[in-house]
């Protein structure tokens, strides 16, 4: 770190950054039930403990917070990590079930899910998710229904809209915005996204955040925090893996998920040295009416 940056921490004027990490196993991967079947999970060898104790250690070390949203198939086979991570003080906060696309459940399913994972959190650390992250940012266009079920269920925030092509739609704010349901109002936290003449670039996450170079990251960074705006990165416990490969992916899926996986680690390491770090309730709950969120362009 350098003096300047030190400096800038101890004064505390950089605000705080969002860490999130989607907490599943290596195996939960969207759109390759053919490689990876649902009947099959139980046969394969977990890895999700061992990658997850890693990646803790790297933020207590840092002394960060993070958000946690947690697969109910990881918190049902694996509840000893659960309470583990909410003790060392992150967020508990919920991904699905058994890792379903949303767009691609009913309504009454999707609610189904919620219940489900708000009984297993609730039971396993004495508190409700008020937290929802969709695998795969699938709440778009097409299950936009999704937020008013959240809301009505109780959840405070979502963080499943990707303003990108491909997952989501381009359309959506890049920043941490409020979103009114009949049900009532929901904070939707989108990724880091960056603008470029080609598109929006994915710099929160994934090979995105593994591919780019990280004077642009810190840049990037540096430059929401001069204006109270805080940046939202995500991890996966897998990234942090040995087994890294799956036969047979599609190569635009193997690229997607491994595409410069070496630098998973380096940089975290150097975000979590430049950047203060928070979970994203403890983030909503300490928002001022003075914060502004304008001047994005
Ligand atoms: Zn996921």
């Amino acid at each position: 770190m350098g003096a300047h940056a030190d400096q800038e921490k101890m004064k505390g004027v950089d605000p705080l950054n969002l860490l999130t990490v989607d907490l599943e196993d290596w195996f939960h991967i969207c759109e390759v039930e053919h490689l990876l079947p649902r009947k099959d999970w139980d046969r394969l060898t977990s890895t999700v403990v061992n990658d997850t104790e890693r990646l803790l250690r790297l933020l207590q070390r840092s002394r960060s917070r993070a958000t946690f949203f947690v697969l109910g198939y990881v918190a049902e086979r694996h509840p000893d990590l659960i309470h583990r991570i909410h003790q060392m003080g992150h967020e508990i906060a919920y991904h699905g079930w058994d890792h379903e696309l949303v767009y691609r459940l009913a309504p009454h399913e999707f609610r189904h899910i919620l219940q489900k994972g708000i009984k297993c959190i609730e039971t396993l650390i004495g508190k409700r998710p008020i937290g929802f992250r969709a695998p795969q940012w699938s709440i778009n266009d097409n299950s936009i229904w999704a937020l008013e079920i959240l809301a009505e269920e109780g959840f405070v925030y979502d963080s499943s809209m990707a303003p990108l092509k491909f997952v989501g739609n381009e359309a959506y704010p890049r920043l941490p915005n409020q979103v009114s349901t009949p049900a009532g109002s929901l904070w939707e936290l989108p990724p880091l996204i960056l603008k470029t003449p080609l598109g929006h670039y994915p710099a929160g996450g994934g090979w995105g955040l593994r591919c780019l170079p990280y004077p642009i990251l810190k840049q990037s960074v540096r430059w929401l925090n001069r204006r109270h705006i805080p940046a939202l990165f995500y991890f996966h416990p897998r990234e942090f893996s040995r087994k890294r490969s799956v036969a047979g992916l599609p190569p635009a899926k193997k690229f997607v998920l491994h595409g410069g996986i070496w630098a998973s680690e380096t940089q975290l390491l150097r975000l979590l040295t430049d950047f203060h770090f928070t979970a994203v309730g403890q983030y909503l709950f300490s928002r001022t009416s003075s914060d502004d969120l304008c001047g994005y362009p």
